[in-house]
C-alpha cells in the first residue's frame, strides 16, 4: 500500500539567516544541525545561514567543524550544505545582555530565524530581554519543549511572546510532527475511503498510543529527572499524535485549518471517566539488562534525587468527547529501560455483532497498528481457513511507508524557515495539553497513585498485565 505524503510537498525553502542560541548544546548537534543538513541535501533545500551563540567561546574553526560533521552525518555534503558552511559563524556573548543580542540581530540582517535552543528559563529570559530590542519586521520565534511547565506558565510565555511577533511567526516545536510517519496520520485518514467512514465510536473499540524505549537515562538525569515520562512524551508528542488521530478533516491543508482541528479534539479531550486516580498508572526502573546493557537502577543513577520520585514509566488514557469518538478510551503510554522498542499506535475495531452460525474460533475484530518509528502499517483481519475451512482466525496486511530523506527536525525547520507554522505546535494548543495532565500531576504529587517499580528490561510492572496484551 502507497500512502500519500500529503505534507511533505516540494516547496522551497527562501534564504534567511537562523540563529541558534544555545549552539554549544547537546541539542544543537544531536538534533537540531543534522536536521538541517538533511533538509539542505534534498531537494527542497536553498542555502541559510546559521548564526550560533552561547556563552561559550568556541573558536571558528571548531563550530565549523560541528556543523560541518553535523551535516556529514546525513551524507556527503552538498553545493547547499558547503555553502551554508561557508557562511557559517559563531558569536560569544551572553544572551541575555541587549547590547549582545542588537548586536546579533544586526549581523542577521531581515527576517531572522531566532532559535532557542537552550533551557526553557534561560528562554524565557531571552524574550524578557527582547522586549527592550526591536527585533526587524518578519522575525520568527522558535522554542524548544517543554513551554512552559504548567497550563498557567504556558499561556504567560505566549503572552509575553506575542507582545513580540504575532502567533503565525512563533514556532513551538515537537519534532514529531515532523515525523513522516505521524504526518501520514493525515493521509491515511483523510485521503483514504477504507478507513474513514469507520473512524468512530461506532467501529473502533479502543486505541492506544505507546512509545517504549529500550534506552535508560543515558546522562540525561538534569532534563529528565525534572520532566518524567508524563512529560517528556505524554504532555507533548503523544496528545499531539492524540489530536491528529481523533480530529476532523480539515477544510483545506494550511496552517490555520489544520492547526484549528487539531486545538478542537484536544480541547474535548479530557482524562478517561473520572479523576487523574483511575485514569493513570506509573512506575520507575529497578536495576536490569536493557537493549543488551546493563542499565542501573533509576534511582541509583547519578544527578536522581529519588525522593522526586519521577516516573519512567507513565500511562494515562483519555476520551474525546465528541460524537465521534465519545466513550473510547485512548490510552498514551511511554516508558524507559523496557524489554522492547515499541512504538506504535494501535486501533482494534470492534468485532461483528453477528457471525453467521457454523463459523468457529475468534470474535476478535480487525486491528490496525500503525508504527511511528519506523513508520510500519499492519492490519489484521479476521479470515476463514487459518485453523480449517469454518474456522475464523487472523491474517495480517503488513506495509511500510516510505522513508523521508528529511529528518524530522528538518522538516520542522523547512517550515520555520519558510515562515510556515503548519508543523509547529499554535500557543492554545500547548496551554491545552498542559490542561489535560494536570489533574494527574495532581493525583501524583499527593501520592494518590502508587509509583510501581519494574525491572529495566521487562516489559513493565508484573501488575500490568494488559501491557503484554496489547503488544500482541
Ligand atoms: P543544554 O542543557 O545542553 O543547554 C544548551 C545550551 O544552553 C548550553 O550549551 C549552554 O550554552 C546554554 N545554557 C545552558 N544554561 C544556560 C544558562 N543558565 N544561561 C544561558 N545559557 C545557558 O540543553 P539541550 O541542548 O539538551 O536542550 C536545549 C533545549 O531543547 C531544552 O529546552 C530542552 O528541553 C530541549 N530538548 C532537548 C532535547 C535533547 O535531546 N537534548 C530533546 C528535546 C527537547 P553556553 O554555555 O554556551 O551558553
Amino acid at each position: 500500500m502507497r500512502l500519500p505524503l500529503t505534507w511533505l510537498s516540494v516547496t522551497v525553502l527562501s534564504q534567511r539567516t537562523v540563529v541558534i542560541f544555545g549552539a554549544s548544546g547537546d541539542l544543537s548537534s544531536r538534533l537540531l544541525l543534522p536536521g538541517l543538513g538533511s533538509l539542505l541535501a534534498g531537494p527542497r533545500a536553498s542555502a541559510v545561514r546559521i548564526i550560533g551563540t552561547g556563552r561559550s567561546s568556541l573558536a571558528a574553526d571548531d563550530w565549523t567543524d560541528r556543523v560541518r560533521t553535523a551535516f556529514a552525518s546525513q551524507g556527503e555534503i552538498g553545493p547547499v550544505a558547503a555553502e551554508t558552511l561557508a557562511t557559517t559563524q559563531y558569536v560569544a556573548g551572553d544572551p541575555t545582555d541587549p547590547a549582545h543580542l542588537r548586536a546579533l540581530l544586526e549581523l542577521a540582517g531581515p527576517a531572522p530565524v531566532l532559535y532557542f535552543s537552550l533551557p526553557p528559563a534561560v528562554a524565557t529570559a531571552i524574550v524578557e530581554t527582547l522586549q527592550r530590542v526591536e527585533l526587524p519586521e518578519g522575525t520568527e520565534l522558535a522554542f524548544e519543549k517543554p513551554f512552559g511547565t504548567d497550563a498557567a506558565s504556558a499561556a504567560a510565555l505566549n503572552k509575553l511572546v506575542g507582545s513580540l511577533v504575532p502567533e503565525e511567526n512563533v514556532h513551538r516545536v515537537d519534532h514529531f510532527l515532523g515525523r513522516t510517519a505521524v504526518l501520514n496520520l493525515i493521509g491515511l485518514r483523510f485521503a483514504n475511503r477504507l478507513f474513514e467512514p469507520v473512524w468512530n465510536a461506532e467501529h473502533i473499540e479502543s486505541v492506544e498510543i505507546v512509545y517504549d524505549e529500550t534506552l535508560g537515562l543515558e546522562g540525561r538525569a538534569q532534563y529528565y529527572d525534572n520532566a518524567g515520562a508524563l512529560v517528556d512524551m505524554i504532555q507533548s508528542h503523544l496528545l499531539l499524535v492524540l489530536a491528529l488521530l481523533a480530529m476532523d478533516a480539515p477544510a483545506t491543508m494550511d496552517a490555520v485549518e489544520v492547526r484549528s482541528e487539531m486545538a478542537r479534539a484536544l480541547r474535548s479531550t479530557r482524562l478517561y471517566r473520572g479523576s487523574g486516580i483511575e485514569a493513570s498508572r506509573r512506575a520507575r526502573y529497578t536495576a536490569g539488562v536493557a537493549g543488551g546493557r546493563v542499565v542501573p537502577a533509576y534511582a541509583g543513577e547519578a544527578g536522581v534525587d529519588p525522593e522526586r520520585e519521577t516516573e519512567t514509566l507513565a500511562e494515562v488514557t483519555v476520551e474525546v468527547g465528541t460524537n465521534r469518538w465519545a466513550g473510547v478510551p485512548f490510552t498514551l503510554r511511554s516508558g524507559k529501560a523496557l524489554g522492547v522498542a515499541r512504538k506504535e499506535i494501535v486501533i482494534k475495531f470492534k468485532p461483528l455483532r453477528h457471525l453467521p452460525s457454523g463459523l468457529h474460533g475468534g470474535r476478535d475484530g480487525e486491528t490496525l497498528r500503525i508504527g511511528l518509528n519506523p513508520g510500519e502499517l499492519s492490519l489484521s483481519v479476521p479470515a476463514l481457513g487459518v485453523d480449517g475451512p469454518y474456522t475464523m482466525g487472523q491474517v495480517f496486511l503488513d506495509a511500510t511507508l516510505p522513508s523521508a530523506s528529511v529528518l524530522p527536525y528538518g522538516e520542522v525547520l523547512n517550515g520555520i524557515l519558510r515562515g510556515d507554522p503548519l508543523l509547529s505546535v499554535r500557543g492554545d494548543v500547548a496551554e491545552r495539553c498542559w490542561e489535560i495532565v494536570e489533574p494527574v500531576v495532581a493525583a501524583w504529587k499527593a501520592d494518590e497513585v502508587p509509583l510501581e517499580e519494574y525491572e529495566a528490561g521487562s516489559d513493565g510492572p508484573a501488575e500490568w498485565q494488559d501491557l503484554r496484551e496489547s503488544a500482541a
